[in-house]
C-alpha cells in the first residue's frame, strides 16, 4: 500500500464520510468536502436518521391508542411540536458530532464548502464563509449524493408544497396532507403526519404502494395503511396543482375517482431521488454519466477516469445508506491495492413503517421475472408465539431457495421488527446458507426470529407450528 496516498472525498454522507474514515486508518492523507458544518450528509441531516426518529414517535402514538384492546387506555396524546422538532434535532445533532469528532481523531482535514474539478487530480473548493482554493489529490472520491426529483409542474413556488425535507423539518401538522407517491419515503413521512393527527391521503400512479417489493409482503401493510391513511388512490396520476386560500387543489387523473379535485393543506412531492452528478468541472475529467445522470463504475468503482472513483446515491440504486457506505470501503481498498469487488449477494431494503417490511437478495417478483425455478417457504405469524404476545399477527416471514441446492436466495418479512430481522437473512444469504442451516440453528424463544427458523421448517413440511396435511 501506498501509505502517502493523497486522497479527496467529494460529499460527507455515509458512502463519503465511511470511506474517508478508512482512508485515514490505512494511513492515507485525507480531505473531506461538504457543505455542511459535520459530515453526515442526508441520511443524517435531512434523511434516515430524522425520519426514524419522528418514526419511533409515531410508532408510540399508535401503540398507545391500540392499548385500549389490551385494557390500557390512554387520553389522546397532546403532541409539543416544539419539542418533538427538539428531540429530532438533538439526535442529529449528536450523530453528526460525533462524526465530526471521529473526523478530527482520524486526522482528516475536514473542509465545509463545496468543490468542483479544474482536472482529474485538481479540485478547486470554495470553503463557507469565502476563500476558494486548488488543490491536488492522486486520488477523488466523488460522493456527492442525491436529490428529491422535482416535477416541474409542481413547481408552483408554494410553501405548501413540500419535499421530503420539508416534511422532516415539521414546521406544523397540516389538517391535511397528500403525499405524491407511493414509495418507502413518502409513506415512512404519511406514517409520521398521520401518527401526528393529519389526515393523510397517498397518490400512486402504479397500480400498488411500494413498487418493486413482493406483492404478498405489501398486502398487510397496505391494509393496515388503509385504517390509517384517509384514501389510498392508485393507478392515479396528479394532473396539477394550484395554490389557492385554503390550500393547494389537486387535480387527478384515473379511472375510478370518487372526486377529480380535493383541496389538500399540504402537499408532498415525494417521487424519487436524483444523482448529483452535475458538479461543476466533471466534464474537464474523463468521468462518463449514463442513464439517469448516474456516474458510470466498475466494480472496484472507478470511473472512467484512473484518478476518479464514484459511490453511493450518485453511482445508482438502490440508492441506500448502507450501500453507499460498503462502496465507500470498497473504492478506499481498491485504492490501497487490496484486490476487491463490490459485488454483493444482499443489500437489505427496509421499510420503516408500521408495519416493517425488508427484503433481501433474491424476490419473488424477480424470480418471476427471471422464470427463476424457486422454492417459496413462508411462515405465517399468526403462528408465532412472539407476534400474538405483542397482537401483531398480520406479519409473514418467507424464502426464497434454490429448489436444486436448498441454498437461500432471498428473504422478505412484513410484520414489526422486520428491519432487524432481516439481518439474519442478509447473513443467510452471503454465507450461501442452505435451508436445513436456517432449520437446524436454534433460536431463541418467544421471539420474531423463529419465524425465519419455521420458515426453514416449512421447506422441509416440518413446521412445528404449521400443520401441512400429508
Ligand atoms: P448523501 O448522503 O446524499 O451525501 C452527499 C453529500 O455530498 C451531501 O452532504 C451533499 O451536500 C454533498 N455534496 C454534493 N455536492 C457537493 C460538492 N460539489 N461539494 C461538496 N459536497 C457536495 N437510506 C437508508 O439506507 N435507510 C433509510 O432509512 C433511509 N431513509 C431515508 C429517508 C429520507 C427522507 C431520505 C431523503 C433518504 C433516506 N435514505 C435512507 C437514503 C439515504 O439517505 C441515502 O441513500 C444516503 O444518504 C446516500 O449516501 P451518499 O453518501 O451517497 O450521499
Amino acid at each position: 500500500m501506498n501509505d502517502t496516498l493523497k486522497v479527496a472525498v467529494i460529499g460527507g454522507g455515509p458512502g463519503g464520510y465511511a470511506a474517508a474514515f478508512l482512508a485515514a486508518d490505512l494511513g492515507m492523507q485525507v480531505t473531506l468536502i461538504d457543505p455542511e458544518t459535520n459530515p453526515g450528509g442526508v441520511c443524517l441531516y435531512r434523511g434516515c436518521i430524522p425520519s426514524k426518529a419522528l418514526l419511533h414517535v409515531a410508532k408510540l402514538v399508535e401503540e398507545a391508542r391500540q392499548a385500549k384492546n389490551w385494557g390500557v387506555e390512554f387520553a389522546e396524546p397532546k403532541i409539543d411540536l416544539a419539542r418533538l422538532r427538539s428531540f429530532k434535532e438533538g439526535v442529529v445533532k449528536k450523530l453528526t458530532g460525533g462524526l465530526g469528532q471521529l473526523s478530527k481523531q482520524r486526522k482528516v482535514n475536514y473542509i465545509q464548502g463545496q468543490a468542483g474539478f479544474e482536472n482529474s487530480n485538481t479540485l478547486k473548493i470554495s470553503r463557507d464563509g469565502g476563500g476558494d482554493e486548488t488543490q491536488r489529490f492522486d486520488r477523488i472520491i466523488i460522493a456527492t449524493g442525491s436529490r428529491p426529483a422535482a416535477i416541474p409542474a409542481f413547481a408552483i413556488g408554494s410553501a405548501r408544497v413540500l419535499d421530503s425535507t420539508g416534511a422532516l423539518a415539521l414546521a406544523d401538522v397540516p389538517r391535511s396532507l397528500l403525499v405524491v407517491g407511493g414509495g418507502y419515503i413518502g409513506l415512512e413521512l404519511g406514517t409520521v403526519y398521520a401518527a401526528l393527527g393529519t389526515r393523510v391521503s397517498v397518490v400512486e400512479m402504479l397500480p400498488g404502494l411500494l413498487p418493486g417489493a413482493d406483492r404478498d409482503l405489501v398486502a398487510p401493510l397496505h391494509r393496515r395503511m388503509s385504517g390509517i391513511f384517509e384514501n389510498i388512490l392508485l393507478s392515479t396520476t396528479v394532473a396539477s396543482l394550484k395554490e389557492e386560500a385554503a390550500g393547494i387543489c389537486v387535480t387527478f387523473d384515473g379511472a375510478n375517482l370518487k372526486e377529480r379535485e380535493v383541496v389538500f393543506e399540504k402537499v408532498l412531492v415525494s417521487v424519487g431521488r436524483k444523482p448529483n452528478s452535475e458538479i461543476p468541472g466533471l466534464a474537464n475529467t474523463k468521468v462518463e454519466i449514463g442513464q439517469g445522470g448516474f456516474i458510470q463504475v466498475n466494480k472496484q468503482l472507478q470511473t472512467a477516469d484512473p484518478a476518479i472513483y464514484a459511490i453511493g446515491d450518485v453511482v445508482g440504486e438502490p440508492m441506500l445508506a448502507h450501500k453507499a457506505s460498503h462502496e465507500g470501503r470498497t473504492a478506499v481498498e481498491h485504492m490501497a491495492g487490496h484486490k476487491v469487488a463490490f459485488e454483493p449477494n444482499a443489500i437489505p431494503a427496509v421499510v420503516f413503517t408500521d408495519p416493517e417490511i425488508a427484503w433481501c437478495g433474491l424476490t419473488q417478483t424477480q424470480a418471476e421475472n427471471q422464470s427463476r425455478e424457486v422454492a417459496v417457504a413462508k411462515f405465517p405469524w399468526g403462528a408465532s408465539g412472539r407476534a400474538m404476545t405483542l397482537d401483531r399477527t398480520e406479519g409473514m416471514t418467507k424464502l426464497i431457495i434454490d429448489p436444486q441446492t436448498e441454498r437461500v436466495l432471498g428473504v422478505g418479512i412484513v410484520g414489526v421488527g422486520a428491519g432487524e430481522l432481516i439481518a439474519e437473512g442478509v447473513l443467510a444469504v452471503e454465507m450461501a446458507a442452505l435451508a436445513s442451516d436456517v432449520k437446524l440453528s436454534i433460536h431463541p424463544h418467544p421471539t420474531l426470529s423463529e419465524t425465519v427458523m419455521e420458515a426453514a421448517e416449512v421447506f422441509f413440511g416440518q413446521s412445528t407450528h404449521v400443520y401441512r396435511p400429508k
